[in-house]
């Protein structure tokens, strides 16, 4: 049995694109990048420099290091999940994929997560730390952080569509996602809520409820969470017409990801320059969009 967290052969796939290489941070032993010397570093080595007393203000405590290393391990499930689709020829695609560049996706499918330093990471185990502490202590009646898998040979793609939804409440109805943002004024004051791109990946997982049985979200919103500030903002509901789109859209980048020339890659999309300049694949990216002049 084949797992994304031990290094595999390549081999090529029924869609002619050869297997995921393993991201070096799931190797083993894992990596990440020195936060100083910008090298890479084992995980076990950058805890031990982080105990013995942090050289040249590594801002990097042994808990926090700690906390890092173990949200890069895989789910188990999701790992089942994986296994499960290798053994069958399928690719595993992520939500985050459908929703942002069609490009990205594919090199984070093809080529793993290229190495990262503690302090970039940081940002995204803020909101792991948000959603494990409301996991734990949210009510039990409703389907939190539930993992939903989607076969897309139907509508044939060789592709299974995982996606897990932040809270959704069978008795009402209810889906909705969780968002934290790195904001400083009050969320009152941002009057794009929610952010197209939030409303897409929530219109995605109305999408992956329904496929899975448990009928469409009657109502759809989003809460942003700041360190100071809560803000929930109802998702508007597509129309049928708005859901036939939402599923074409699916169908149609997953077909982009999955089936794109393996050599070529298929074209970026992103929709703004920001993506591009957090985008950790950039330097290698001939669609690469730079920043408009102001
Ligand atoms: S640099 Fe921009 S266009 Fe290229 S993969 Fe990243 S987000 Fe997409």
């Amino acid at each position: 049995m084949t797992t994304l967290t031990h290094p595999q052969p390549t081999q090529t796939k029924p869609n002619g694109n050869d297997a995921a290489p393993v991201p070096a941070t799931q190797a083993s032993p894992p990596l990440w990048l020195c936060d100083v010397t910008k090298q890479p570093i084992t995980t076990d080595d950058c805890l031990i420099c982080s105990r013995n007393g942090r050289p040249n203000a590594c801002s990097f405590t042994p808990p926090i290091l700690e906390a890092l290393r173990a949200s890069m391990k895989s789910d188990p499930a999701l790992k089942a999940i994986h296994s499960l689709a290798a053994q069958q020829g399928v690719t595993v695609l992520r939500v985050s994929s459908l929703t942002g560049c069609t490009r990205q996706a594919w090199y984070r499918l093809t080529q793993g997560t290229p190495l990262e330093t503690p302090s970039r990471h940081w940002a995204r185990l803020r909101g792991t730390i948000f959603h494990k502490a409301l996991e734990t202590m949210a009510e039990k009646s409703v389907l939190a952080e539930q993992r939903f898998v989607v076969d897309l040979r139907a509508f044939g793609v060789d592709a299974w569509i995982a996606g897990m939804v932040d809270h959704y409440d069978p008795a009402t109805g209810v889906l909705t996602d969780l968002k934290t943002m790195n904001a400083w004024k009050r969320l009152s004051s941002y009057p794009d809520l929610p952010r197209e791109h939030h409303t897409a990946q929530v219109w995605i997982y109305g999408w992956l409820l329904e496929k899975a049985g448990l009928g469409y979200p009657r109502a759809m919103a989003i809460t942003y969470m700041t360190m100071g500030d809560i803000r929930t903002v109802p998702v508007p509901l597509p129309t049928p017409e708005g859901r036939q789109f939402v599923e074409a859209r699916i169908v149609a980048k997953a077909k982009a990801i999955v089936e794109a020339d393996p050599t070529l890659g298929p074209k970026g999309d992103p929709r703004e320059a920001w993506q591009c300049r957090y985008c950790l694949y950039k330097t290698a990216c001939p669609d690469r969009r730079k920043p408009q002049k102001k």
